[in-house]
């Protein structure tokens, strides 16, 4: 099936051609038609299947041309990248219409803002806090929005936008066409979902829960105190074209950061404490292929679109299991292959059986060939007799006195 056989607009089907898209992803298959048809859908598709161009070409086609009546579609994002990132989409995708898309986050002025939403828009991308201010300003208003998207619902819920979102919603028009989009659908997210949206279609692309098949994952188990080398260690193993390295905290990445740029590697970090110019230049010179790494947290990487990330190592792991899938996200995008490489120490033990619960699957303890490593005890875990993770602490200390691996244990072959 082809992207000509949905009835999309001709300015949108020659969007699609010079993305160079040729075959709809199977969610696009899925949700386009829905949407086509007006509608309500839950996509619960992840990150990375193409679910943005699933949402925006059919409710481009239907908004067809620009209309001086106000806004007809809001998409609502939950960070300012996702947002900036879903605007350049719809641009591209509607690069061929006269319709107009602006993008409205918090953090920066309100004078572009306000410019673009003089002029007139059709389409607004929009992070919940900074869309409330405009129209309580009055300069948004969402009596015309026929169409409303909020996309990564579960992790506007993660960071507590779900009463701002709700707020938002109430603001809409009853008779609107609503797309939802979540990798998971927790209670509020389902009362959500029972609130806001008319007999909604699911759209479940392969297992909720798994990351990008394509994928293949791996585990390094290692101490606290060795994590760092074992990151150098990995980053000159392995051959990759870029790679992104996740942090639990905000200062952890910056260490992480100046630790790789002190070993010659061209590093980019993203978090939320640094400015919305150092985020958006750390991450056009990734895309660039100007830095190799980039050194991200979570919630500043949620979602990003870049397309060739080869590798993609969890410096710490995470602590919410969908954040493992999220992360594992950016590679195996539409379809291409990546490795997943997690650093674990002994503390992270439950969350690593949290991680495998989750994603249904046991994931492999490999040993990096030729790295000095002070003791083996986690890569026992499963064999009779091994330590309880509470147990396994104390033995660490005990053989902290430098232990060398045999030539046997998940050798990874430059590629
Ligand atoms: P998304 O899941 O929306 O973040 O999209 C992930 C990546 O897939 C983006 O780089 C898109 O440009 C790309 N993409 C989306 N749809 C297609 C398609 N039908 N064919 C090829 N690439 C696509």
């Amino acid at each position: 099936m082809s992207f000509s056989s949905f009835g999309l607009s001709q300015g949108i089907i020659d969007g699609i051609k010079a993305m160079g898209y040729t075959d709809p992803t199977p969610i696009q298959l899925r949700a386009i038609p829905l949407l086509m048809h007006g509608q309500d859908m839950i996509g619960s598709a992840q990150t990375g299947t193409g679910k943005t161009a699933a949402f925006a070409l059919p409710i481009l086609s239907k908004l067809e041309k620009h209309q001086a009546s106000g806004p007809r579609c809001l998409i609502l994002e939950p960070t300012r990248e996702l947002a900036a990132q879903v605007e350049t989409a719809i641009r591209d995708y509607a690069r061929f219409t006269d319709l107009r898309v602006a993008v409205v986050y918090g953090g920066v002025g309100y004078g572009l803002q306000m410019d673009q939403l003089k002029r007139g828009v059709d389409i607004i991308v929009a992070t919940p806090g900074r869309l409330l201010d405009h129209i309580e300003r009055g300069t948004i208003r969402l009596g015309e929005a026929r169409y409303l998207v909020l996309d990564e619902a579960d992790r506007m819920l993660d960071m507590g936008f779900l009463p701002d979102v709700k707020r938002v919603v109430e603001r809409c028009p009853k008779e609107r066409i609503t797309a939802l989009f979540s990798a998971t659908v927790p209670p509020e997210i389902d009362t959500l979902i029972r609130w806001a949206m008319k007999k909604p279609e699911v759209v479940e692309i392969g297992l909720r829960r798994s990351p990008a098949e394509t994928v293949k994952h791996v585990i390094y188990p290692v101490a606290e105190d060795q994590k760092s080398d074992l990151l150098r260690s990995l980053l000159e193993e392995v051959k990759y074209d870029s790679v992104i390295v996740f942090c639990r905290t905000k200062h952890r990445a910056d260490r992480v950061g100046t630790m790789l740029k002190k070993n010659n590697h061209a590093v980019a970090i993203l978090h939320s404490n640094r400015t919305q110019r150092e985020r958006e230049q750390a991450l056009q010179g990734f895309r660039d292929g100007k830095y190799e790494v980039l050194v991200a947290t979570d919630i500043a990487a949620r979602g990003l679109d870049i397309a060739s990330v080869s590798h993609v190592i969890n410096f710490d792991v995470p602590q919410h299991p969908e954040d493992y899938v999220h992360r594992i996200g950016r590679t195996g995008r539409a379809e291409s292959t990546g490795d997943a490489f997690t650093l674990m120490v002994a503390e992270d033990a439950v969350h690593v059986h949290a991680i495998e619960r989750f994603i249904g699957k046991k994931i492999e303890r490999i040993k990096l060939p030729g790295f000095e490593y002070k003791f083996t005890i986690l890569f026992d875990e499963n064999k009779p007799g091994a330590l309880k993770p509470h147990e396994r602490k104390a033995k660490q200390v005990r053989l902290s006195g430098g232990y060398h691996f045999g030539p046997t244990g998940g050798r990874r072959k430059r590629r």
